[in-house]
């Protein structure tokens, strides 16, 4: 079956031939040397987290990701030849892992529309010095993909919801999936045993922010982490102004006013949401703020896009290309001084620096890199 379509995502863990195929491959990848100097930045920050993009596909049409007027029907994705295989990931992935990283977020584009998603997950699993493993998705195929997942060894997940009312929803995802969809695939979710399960929720001014005290309170009833996210100007098609951002602050009054609330301290450095915890011990939320509270100084994150591109910021202009070293047969100690290298010569502060000016500077999409 196609790539790209939901029907082809499989109904249950199969046993898993490219799984095999990589532990032939990796055999002989070296485990990280916990004396070796780890590298670091030019502004002495260290590589800890990678988030992986499958895909640059999704079925959904978010008007602050990929609006649906200018990804339309024919707008060209990356043809299957052109990303990597999940061996070449599991490959790229371990060598991350011997730099230092130890947290692997897989995203996309919509992780879940790539087939066999599980495989990749089982491969990843196997890799020792990742701590944590987890998947960022819209939810959608959830109810069907949740259980293999978490028997292919994912443990948590974070899905993206924006509203609890269908209308606000609708016009916010592009594709007027329900709100019931996304909801079944979190039940799901937890039946599978992913915990904690995460929610993130993009605010945008004018499209949902009567949608925050909502979400506030239904999570806060589930049992589920929410994270407010501040609209970003990421890539160059969501026509992001400033006037559209609905500040971490505004969000937090909204929700302290009917739910008190308190700061929580990171839980290690680096953390990407400010937490906040209900007064009465009921849970907690986070907020995002790359907008009004830059955190680029903590950033340790790398990102790898589906077509084998290594970018050091969600802002970046350009990425360090591993794929056609990695095809045209490059020895893992050869892609790790390439990685090593791109990592070093590391300068990016673009939230730091961002002014209604920078929104126009060229920017690579985000679904292209992986959010
Ligand atoms: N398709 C998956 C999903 O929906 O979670 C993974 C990829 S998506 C690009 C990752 C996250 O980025 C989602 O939570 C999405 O809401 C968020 N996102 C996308 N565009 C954004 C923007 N302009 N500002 C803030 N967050 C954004």
């Amino acid at each position: 079956m196609p790539e790209g379509t939901l029907s082809a995502v499989p109904a249950r863990p199969r046993a898993a031939p490219a799984a095999a195929r990589y532990d032939a491959l990796v055999r002989d990848v070296p485990a990280p040397d916990p004396a070796a100097e780890l590298p670091r930045d030019t502004r002495g920050r260290r590589l800890h987290d990678l988030r992986i993009s499958v895909t640059d596909r999704c079925n959904f049409r978010c008007v602050y990701c990929m609006p649906a007027e200018v990804f339309g029907r024919d707008f060209a994705f990356l043809s299957r030849d052109l990303i990597l295989r999940y061996e070449e990931i599991a490959r790229l992935a371990a060598i991350f892992v011997g730099l230092g990283v130890e947290k692997v977020r897989i995203t996309g584009g919509e992780p879940t529309i790539r087939k066999d998603l599980p495989d990749l997950v089982a491969m990843l699993g196997r890799l020792d010095g990742i701590r944590d493993l987890t998947l960022t998705t819209n939810g959608s195929a959830l109810r069907v993909l949740a259980r293999p997942l978490a028997d292919a060894g994912l443990r948590r997940i974070t899905v993206s919801l924006d509203a609890l009312d269908d209308a606000a929803f609708g016009r916010l995802n592009g594709v007027d999936v329900p709100v019931a969809r996304v909801l079944e695939g979190i039940a799901a979710a937890r039946a599978a045993g992913l915990a904690p399960v995460k929610v993130n929720m993009v605010v945008r001014r004018g499209m949902n922010e009567a949608e925050v005290v909502p979400m506030a309170r239904w999570a806060r009833d589930e049992g589920l982490v929410l994270r407010f996210i501040e609209y970003m100007d990421v890539g160059l098609s969501n026509g992001w102004r400033l006037d559209d951002v609905v500040p971490a602050e505004e969000v937090l009054a909204l929700v302290d006013a009917v739910h008190p609330l308190e700061p929580v301290p990171p839980a290690y450095p680096g953390e990407v949401a400010d937490r906040y915890r209900y007064r009465d011990g009921s849970g907690e939320i986070g907020v995002i703020a790359s907008v009004t509270r830059p955190f680029c100084g903590d950033c340790t994150r790398a990102r790898l896009s589906a077509d084998g591109r290594l970018y050091t910021c969600l802002f970046a202009v350009a990425g360090t290309d591993l794929k056609t070293p990695l095809r045209d047969g490059a020895s893992d100690a050869e892609l790790a001084a390439l990685v090593e290298r791109t990592w070093r010569a590391r300068t990016d502060r673009y939230s730091e620096l961002r002014t209604s000016a920078t929104t126009d500077l060229p920017k690579v999409e985000m679904f292209a890199m992986g959010g």
